[in-house]
């Protein structure tokens, strides 16, 4: 049986763009990862009217409906009236949850003169399994008719999280057997389009597992994904899509499940027992501030100087003054001279430097938008790399891309790839 979900958010401060809907987003995901497709995402306004109708639309085109939001003990909370309305579905009184409310309220409100209102909270769909809430006062709720499987849950986000973790994904996993494994692998240094062209052959052919790019800022990230019933039949179906995929794209794929490039340059330095310090032009600290975002930065990282004038290049790093006038401080010279000094002050194995021209204009000597030279100094050397970060991209977007080459530059470096 193949089960197709469809998400039904109720409240009108979604369509007013007050809040964004994140329910939306985490059920996705979540439905995913129980083999569960989601053809649809509908957001209605809290009018039993309008709800009626996308519920009758959803029917139709969907075995599993998932609403979120509405189920409060305020005037405007009507999905559950309306849903059972639209079932012909009675709603009952249920004692045992009339008492959890209640006792929610002593412990948490403090309160003992529960608002008449919350005795609507206790009322559930007939025959209806119900999704006990002890992080809020609203339960959840889930029931099955005419073959559609219809489950509601709160709106606020820990709630909703909370009910689908501990309630509502038992109850699917009831319904469907297969289950979403999938991992992600890491691309630097090839263009979207040119990954997709060295594999388009294995995309097509593959089915299950699948294959699927997602375009990042500056980098491209590949999910492969299993159907199956277990973790390890899922595991022996990717293992050689992933192999071959390495094995097409080569060194530009950089990690397999991990976030950044500096996830991966941080055990790299920790496993040879290396340190690392910056000399941060153009980039004001963006690289500092990205390795130190990792936990147990402090086993490499030295620190690093944060030179944006030239007199700070000459003062702190002991860049030589003449190399800064003769070539100006966007250039390979003063690049490799700050490399070297911030080695020596910061006392680290490596540093690294990056000195362009970030925008929105040139610098003083024409250099243009997105010239951005890198070194990186080591006890065998200094190499200098021009990367160069096309115009018409914005500030903030050289300085990320910056970044990215910096740190696949050390991963080069630490792996012994081709520079
Ligand atoms: P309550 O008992 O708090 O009234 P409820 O189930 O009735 O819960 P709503 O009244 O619809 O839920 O929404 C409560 C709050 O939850 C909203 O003000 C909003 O901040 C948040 N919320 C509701 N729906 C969503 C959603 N789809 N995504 C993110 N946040 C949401
Ligand atoms: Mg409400």
């Amino acid at each position: 049986m193949q089960y197709n979900a469809e998400l039904i958010a109720v409240g009108t401060e979604l369509l007013l763009g007050n809040i964004a809907n994140t329910d939306a987003q985490m059920l996705s995901e979540e439905l995913s990862t129980l083999g569960i497709n989601v053809y649809y995402h509908t957001v209605v306004g809290d009018n039993p009217q309008r709800l009626r109708e996308a519920l009758e639309i959803a029917r139709k085109r969907a075995n599993i409906i998932i609403t979120t939001g509405g189920l409060g003990p305020t005037y405007d909370d009507l999905t559950k009236q309306t849903i059972c309305e639209t079932f012909g579905l009675p709603l009952e009184f249920h004692e045992d949850i009339w008492e959890d409310i209640c006792a929610y309220f002593m412990k948490r409100m403090k309160r003992e003169d529960i608002p008449e209102g919350n005795k609507q909270q206790a009322m559930l769909p007939v025959g209806c399994t119900v999704l006990d809430n002890p992080v809020g006062t609203a339960p959840g709720c889930a029931f099955e008719k005419d073959g559609v499987h219809v489950l509601m849950l709160p709106g606020p986000p820990y709630e909703c999280r909370y009910l689908f973790e501990h309630r509502a994904r038992a109850y699917l996993e009831k319904l469907t057997h297969d289950r979403i494994f999938s991992h992600e692998l890491r691309i630097f240094g090839m263009g979207e389009s040119h990954v997709e062209e060295k594999l388009h052959d294995i995309m097509v052919r593959s089915t299950n597992p699948t294959l699927a790019p997602y375009a990042k800022t500056g980098e491209v990230m590949l999910r492969a994904t299993a159907k199956a019933h277990t973790k390890e039949e899922a595991e022996a179906m990717l293992a050689p899509l992933i192999a071959e995929v390495k094995e097409t794209l080569g060194d530009v794929v950089y990690g397999e499940d991990v976030e950044s490039l500096e996830e991966v340059v941080l055990p790299l330095l920790k496993e040879r027992g290396l340190t690392l310090s910056f000399a941060e032009s153009c980039t004001g600290g963006l690289l500092a501030k990205r390795l130190t975002d990792l936990p147990g930065a402090s086993a490499v990282f030295r620190g690093g100087v944060v030179s944006y004038t030239n007199a700070v290049k000459a003062n702190i790093l002991g860049v030589p003054e003449d190399l800064l006038d003769r070539y100006g401080a966007v250039s390979e010279n003063v690049a490799i001279a700050m490399a070297e000094g911030c080695r020596n002050i910061c006392g680290s194995d490596l540093a690294l430097s990056v000195t362009g021209v970030a925008g929105p204009d040139r610098d003083d000597r024409g250099h243009e938008v997105g010239t951005v030279y890198m070194a990186l100094a080591a006890a065998d050397g200094t190499i200098c790399r021009l990367v160069d970060i096309k115009k018409g991209r914005s500030r903030g977007h050289i300085r990320h891309l910056a970044g990215h080459h910096a740190f696949d530059l050390i991963r080069r470096k630490l792996l012994g790839l081709p520079l």
